[in-house]
Formats: C-alpha cells, sequence, structure tokens
C-alpha cells in the first residue's frame, strides 16, 4: 500500500474527488502513466449501499482495458449470463451475446495500465471457475455486493506508488486569477494544489454545478432495495426481470447466499414506508413467480427499520466539460435509469476513453486548459455512442416496463412477445443492453421494430371488428412510442 501523506505544499499532476467506482480506476491508471496522483474520499471504509451490484459486460470489457479485472475476484461475485424476463407468468430467457461482438470493438489496454508481470484475467475462487470463464462462448457480466468490489478497486488504486491517498471531506474547489481551477479544499486539512481536478463525486454530486448551475439531474422514480436470503430464482446466474401490474422488478444474485431485489416505485418524491410496504405486500407479492415468494415474505417481516432502503433514480443528460482544469466524470457527469445496470459501464469505459486520450501528454501539459480543453472535446463527442445507447434504453425500457397507459401497455405486450421470437430479435437488444453494441442506429431501428410488432399483434387481437378501434389505437401507440424515446435520444445526441 502507498505511504504517500497529503501533501499541502506538492503540486499534483492530477486530484481526484471521490473513490466510488470511477475514481480508483482513474487514479490507478493515471498514476501508472507517470502522473502524481492524489484521491480524496470521505468515507474510505467498505460502503453498504443498494447501487453499483450488476456489470454489464461492456463493463468488464472496460475494466480488463484498465488492468482492473481481478477487482471482481475474491468477492463471492456471481456470474451472469444474461436475462431472464416474466410477464403475466409467460417467461423469456436470454443470454449475452457471443464473444465475436465483444471482438468487433475496441478491447486494447490503455497505455500503460497493464504492466509487466500483471495477471490481468478472471481468476478462478470460491463463486469463479476461470476455466469455464474463459470457454463459455458467450460473454458475461457479474454481480457481486457492491461495497466489496469498491474494496478491491481501492486496494488496487492504493497500493499505486504514485497515489496518495487523503482521508477527508472536499470542501470547495480552488480557482486561480485565470478563473481556473487549480486545487481542491479538504475538512481540517486545508488546500491541495493540482493540475488537473478530476471530479469523481457521484450521485450527489456536490461540484458538479461547476459545470453549470443549471447542471442538475432530475428523479424520475424510486427503486426499493431488500436483501433476500437464500432465494431460489426461477434462473440462476441471469439478471431477472418481472414484470406485471406492479413496476419492474429486478433481481440478482450478490453471493451464494443473498439476492438483491430491486421494485421501481413510480414517485419523483421519496415515498412514505408505510406506503411503500403496503405496496409491497399488496402489489409485488402476489405477482412474484411462486420459488421467490417465500425470500421475500422473510425479507418483508423482519423485524426492525432495515426491511428496504429507497434512492432515487435519477436523469442527466452528459454536458461538455469546459471549465479549465476541472472534469467531471462517472455519475457526476451522467446519470440514467438503473433497470438497465448500465452507470458503472457508462462510467468505467468513460474511464478508459479519458486516460487514452490523455495517455500522450506529459505531466506539465496536463495544466495547460487549452490542451486538455480540445481533447475533451473529442471525448465529450466519442464517448455518446456508447452512452447515448445506454441511457435512452434505460429510461425507453423503463417506461414501456412500468406501463401506466393503455398504450404504453400495448407496447409493452409488443416488447415481451418481440423477445419471445428469439434468435436475430432478442440478440441485437441484448447487445445494446450489454454495452456491446454501441450503435445509436441499431437503438433507434430496433426500438421501431418493436413499435411495429406491437401494433401488428394489436391489429392480429382486434380481428377485423375492431380494425377500426385497432388503428386508431396503434396511431396512438406509434406516437406514443415516439414521443417517449425521441426526445431522450435527440437529448443524448444534441446536449
Ligand atoms: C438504485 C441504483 C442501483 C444501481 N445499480 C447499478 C447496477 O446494478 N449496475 C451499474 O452498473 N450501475 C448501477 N447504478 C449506477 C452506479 O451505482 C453508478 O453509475 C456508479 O456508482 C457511479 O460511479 P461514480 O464513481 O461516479 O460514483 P460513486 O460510485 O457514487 O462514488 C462517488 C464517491 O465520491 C465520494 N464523495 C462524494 N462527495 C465527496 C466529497 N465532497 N469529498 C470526498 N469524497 C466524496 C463518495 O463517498 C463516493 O465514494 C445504480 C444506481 C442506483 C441509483
Amino acid at each position: 500500500m502507498s505511504t504517500n501523506k497529503p501533501d499541502n505544499d506538492k503540486l499534483y499532476d492530477i486530484i481526484i474527488i471521490g473513490a466510488g467506482v470511477v475514481g480508483p480506476c482513474i487514479a490507478r491508471c493515471m498514476a501508472r502513466q507517470g502522473r502524481k496522483v492524489l484521491i480524496a474520499e470521505r468515507e474510505w471504509s467498505c460502503p453498504n449501499r443498494i447501487v453499483g451490484e450488476l456489470m454489464q459486460p461492456s463493463g468488464l470489457k472496460a475494466l480488463k482495458q484498465l488492468g482492473m479485472i481481478k477487482a471482481i475476484n475474491n468477492i463471492e461475485a456471481n456470474e451472469v449470463d444474461g436475462y431472464y424476463i416474466e410477464f403475466n407468468g409467460k417467461e423469456v430467457s436470454i443470454d449475452y451475446p457471443s464473444k465475436n461482438v465483444e471482438s468487433a470493438l475496441d478491447t486494447t489496454p490503455v497505455p500503460k495500465a497493464i504492466q509487466k508481470g500483471d495477471e490481468d484475467k478472471v481468476g478462478t475462487d470460491s463463486t469463479i471457475d476461470a476455466k469455464k470463464w474463459e470457454e463459455c462462448p458467450h460473454v458475461k457480466g457479474a454481480s457481486f455486493r457492491h461495497g466489496q468490489f469498491l474494496t478491491n478497486l481501492r486496494n488496487l488504486c492504493l497500493s499505486e506508488p504514485n497515489v496518495t491517498k487523503l482521508d477527508g471531506s472536499v470542501t470547495g474547489v480552488i480557482k486561480n486569477d485565470k478563473d481556473c481551477v487549480c486545487g481542491i479544499t479538504v475538512a481540517n486539512q486545508g488546500s491541495f494544489k493540482g493540475r488537473l481536478v478530476i471530479n469523481c463525486d457521484g450521485i450527489y454530486s456536490k461540484f458538479r454545478k461547476e459545470l453549470d448551475e443549471d447542471f442538475v439531474p432530475k428523479v424520475g422514480s424510486y427503486f426499493i432495495g431488500l436483501e433476500l436470503k437464500d432465494a431460489k430464482l426461477p434462473k440462476p446466474h441471469f439478471g431477472h426481470v418481472l414484470l406485471g401490474e406492479h413496476a419492474p422488478v429486478l433481481i440478482y444474485q450478490m453471493d451464494p447466499h443473498s439476492s438483491r431485489m430491486l421494485c421501481a416505485y413510480r414517485s419523483k418524491t421519496l415515498p412514505k414506508r408505510s406506503e411503500v410496504l403496503n405496496y409491497l405486500r399488496t402489489r409485488v407479492l402476489p405477482q412474484l413467480p411462486k420459488c421467490v415468494k417465500p425470500s421475500f415474505e422473510e425479507a418483508l417481516n423482519q423485524k426492525g427499520q432495515d426491511i428496504y432502503r429507497a434512492m432515487p433514480n435519477q436523469y442527466l443528460p452528459a454536458r461538455l466539460n469546459d471549465v479549465p482544469g476541472f472534469v467531471c466524470i462517472g455519475d457526476s457527469l451522467n446519470m440514467r435509469h438503473p433497470l438497465t445496470g448500465g452507470g458503472m459501464t457508462v462510467g468505467l469505459n468513460d474511464a478508459v476513453m479519458f486516460c487514452k486520450m490523455l495517455s500522450d501528454l506529459s505531466n506539465e501539459q496536463l495544466g495547460h486548459e487549452e490542451i486538455v480543453l480540445e481533447r475533451l472535446i473529442d471525448f465529450h463527442t466519442e464517448r455518446k455512442h456508447l452512452d447515448a445507447v445506454i441511457n435512452a434504453l434505460s429510461l425507453a425500457l423503463y417506461t414501456l416496463f412500468a406501463a401506466d397507459n393503455k398504450y404504453l401497455q400495448i407496447l409493452q405486450r409488443g416488447v415481451f412477445a418481440y423477445f419471445l421470437r428469439g434468435g436475430v430479435y432478442v440478440g441485437q437488444p441484448i447487445g445494446l443492453l450489454s454495452g456491446l453494441i454501441p450503435s445509436i442506429w441499431v437503438l433507434f431501428s430496433n426500438f421501431f421494430a418493436v413499435a411495429f410488432y406491437a401494433c401488428r399483434l394489436n391489429f392480429a387481437a382486434r380481428g377485423i371488428v375492431g380494425f377500426p378501434l385497432a388503428l386508431y389505437e396503434n396511431i396512438v401507440v406509434l406516437f406514443t412510442a415516439a414521443h417517449v424515446f425521441l426526445p431522450i435520444l435527440f437529448g443524448e445526441i444534441f446536449t
């Protein structure tokens, strides 16, 4: 472990605010590229959160490129092979794409991130069999306890001699007389100077407003998180999406004895405890698969206040990092609905792209605002390929899966029926969701293919007599689909 002490008089090449998922990855990578890095975190002990527990294959790809894939080892992580979706008693399983899909992408490591003698592959441990992982024809994701994964990332970062750990809450950024950010202030520890300050302070970011006062996320709904003990899941090693009259429910295993259940809740403000418990008992419980019910009831009946935790699901399209000396990455820059588990994937792929784009700059050049801004403009444009797909998909799927009107319900039935067709009809959607098909066009064409398929099914269901009604409904359905999807997509592309 690095034993460097934070030095108020030193000029660091990089200062990072926040050691969540993204901060330690950038810190380690930059340190390996020869930068002196100071990483400030207000809470270094293992966190217990209900976020960031399922990593999509593209997130694992990014971890590999950062030389940090070993962070999923020795935490009893669960291999994830795809998604299992249940809707009104019918089910469909969708495997993650074949490895060929991943090999069409740039998988080259970040320069200097992987060094001679590094073991940069998934290893065998108590829950992962490296040989089976390697031989599996399709890519995999992983689910785990967030805190343990984070501890691994942090330890990898702090083992770098160029990294200095700072234990404290960052209270402000310092600007020089040219209005360029040149350091941070930390509670009870004074100020620290750096050529470039990288802000990774996460979902409740205090410092994203440095980019713009109006750069604030919107809360769309809440996730209610419960922990299920020894739950029997319909399809182990798959992420479960349960649809019905309730808003969507997600379940995935975190370790051999615990599974996370995230129940979406349609509310823009923190719901009252009595309302949540009533909703879980009367709306969610009756519709769960039979095998899940005992562990869910057990979780609901436990004594005390800790039955569930609620987190807001926020949306924030990214904006250009154009403040000299300052960069936001991770949730401080960009958020989407967590239904599709894409947050870490976007953040880690951004870390890869950012570290690659800056890798040829000397330490002195990191403090040169015009040079860095040029790279940040490229970063803003390039990252849209992945982030627009993951973000628009997450919001569109949430809106359809939480359908609360007749036309969205026609679309919801259409999505599920489309998936039931299997083959190519699920290949591209799961490629988009796993982050391995970063193509806005593929997303666009699949979304409208689903919408037209939903209309076709509606015509068939209404029959000849109901044709005029179906025609009217289908026009509204297509309008609804466009209304749900296009503003998000255009917002992502043009911000
Ligand atoms: C309910 C929910 C479920 C989710 N599930 C998933 C999932 O399954 N898969 C997935 O990929 N994504 C998921 N996400 C998103 C994912 O958690 C985030 O995208 C990811 O954690 C972002 O990483 P980050 O490093 O930007 O921020 P964080 O991981 O939140 O880290 C921010 C860090 O900054 C520190 N910090 C903040 N302010 C200060 C300060 N002033 N001084 C010092 N330190 C500070 C914090 O203590 C924290 O350690 C979920 C999100 C939600 C809301």
